[in-house]
């Protein structure tokens, strides 16, 4: 049996093991229960934000944070366009109307010129965007004080999607609590895990009532069953919390880790000409939850056959995120590049390959990338 090395793989610490059981022997095997409050806590202290709220997974807290911040039908939406594409889908299942932004080629995060050129578009027509959704994109913070000097001109709320992004930070700031609400992720391949859930974060006390409500089916505070609202089976269980708490205690560790196996494959693949790496603006500290190469013109391969080089030798990697403006599920909505008539998302995919990253990654098997890289690069 060849050992088979995954992009991004969940690493318990064992910990987590001895709160599940707690869990357990207090049968405490529900949505909600005191592992849940206390991961919310423990999540608030972390980021330093008022509040927070567990949900069953990134995706639904993108979908509560809409519904909060009043999102409906034919609502136009700003969204990133590289991207995951649980972070625009919320904003069809609303019936809303996602425009797409590219992103700028110092970040690879949202572009606030095209941010601008988006929200002026919509001005012409009369229409005024209900929310921008800018993503940390594979744990970099977007350009927060750019976009906010944006959105706060035109009196538009930010839902910052942080599902990659734990850990992080933009200037003194956790990435998280940079918008009105924040998106976490605690999937199998994120930087921190409880095998499936999310978190939606805010300074709003009062919406993340709201939310907490809506999240529990919207009854009604009376002994039948009472509802005058659509709500939703949104929370987070009690069993999954618990990895979660266990997970949190060590999201420190996990950043350094990320960010050691990110300076490894610059040392070891950093002098390949054609071969460059997702930069970090000055402004913020990235997570390196993926290690992205770009691929250039004089690189000997393109990064699907270098994906195949290495799935040869048992290595998992993945292209970049294919921008949502050239998804099928998404032709013909609205799109704004970085600059008119050129498309920074578009090369990105093109060229762009995330490798193996994940926090239990050895160095023998990292070694073991980064010859395979050099072999296909002919070096
Ligand atoms: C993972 C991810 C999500 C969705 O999170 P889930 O917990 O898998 O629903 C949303 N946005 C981005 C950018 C992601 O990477």
């Amino acid at each position: 049996m060849v050992e088979r090395i995954h992009l991004s793989p969940p690493h318990m610490t064992g910990e987590e093991l001895a709160l599940v059981k707690e869990a357990f022997e207090s049968n405490w095997v529900t949505p909600l229960g005191p592992h849940v409050d206390a991961f919310e806590a423990e999540m608030c202290e972390y980021l330093g934000v008022k509040g927070a709220l567990a949900l069953s997974s990134g995706t639904a807290a993108v979908h509560l944070g809409l519904v909060l911040l009043g999102v409906g039908p034919g609502d136009p939406v700003i969204c990133s366009t590289l991207t995951f594409a649980a972070s625009v889908n919320p904003v069809v299942y609303l019936g809303a109307e996602p425009i797409f932004v590219d992103s700028d080629e110092e970040t690879w995060n949202m572009s606030p010129e095209a941010l601008e050129r988006a929200i002026r578009w919509l001005h012409a027509q009369g229409r005024r965007p209900k929310a921008v959704i800018p993503v940390d994109l594979y744990g970099h913070s977007a350009d927060y004080r750019r976009i906010r000097e944006i959105c706060d001109l035109w009196d538009i709320p930010v839902l910052e999607d942080a599902a990659e992004a734990l850990g992080a930070t933009y200037g003194d700031r956790r990435c998280g609590t940079l918008g009105e609400f924040g998106v976490l992720s605690f999937n199998g391949n994120k930087i921190i895990t409880c095998g499936g859930g999310g978190m939606l974060v805010s300074d709003r006390a009062d919406d993340l009532e709201r939310g907490r409500f809506l999240s529990t089916q919207a009854r009604e505070k009376v002994p039948w069953y009472e509802h005058r609202q659509v709500g939703y089976n949104y929370r987070l269980s009690n069993i999954l919390a618990a990895i979660g708490r266990g997970q949190l205690k060590v999201i420190e560790d996990r950043v350094a880790c990320r960010r050691r196996i990110f300076d490894r494959y610059v040392e070891g693949l950093g002098d390949l000409p054609g071969l460059s790496f997702m930069p970090e603006a000055p402004y913020g500290r990235s997570n390196r939850w993926l290690t992205v190469i770009q691929l250039g013109e004089e690189s000997p391969v393109t990064p699907l056959e270098l994906m195949k080089r290495l799935e040869e030798r048992h290595v998992e990697s993945r292209p970049a995120w294919k921008p949502m403006h050239l998804q099928p599920l998404y032709r013909g909505k609205a799109y704004f590049p970085h600059r008119e008539g050129y498309s920074v998302s578009d090369r990105l995919f093109q060229r762009g390959l995330c490798l193996p990253s994940g926090s239990s990654l050895r160095e023998d098997q990292q070694d073991l990338v980064i010859q395979i890289i050099r072999e296909a690069m002919g070096a």
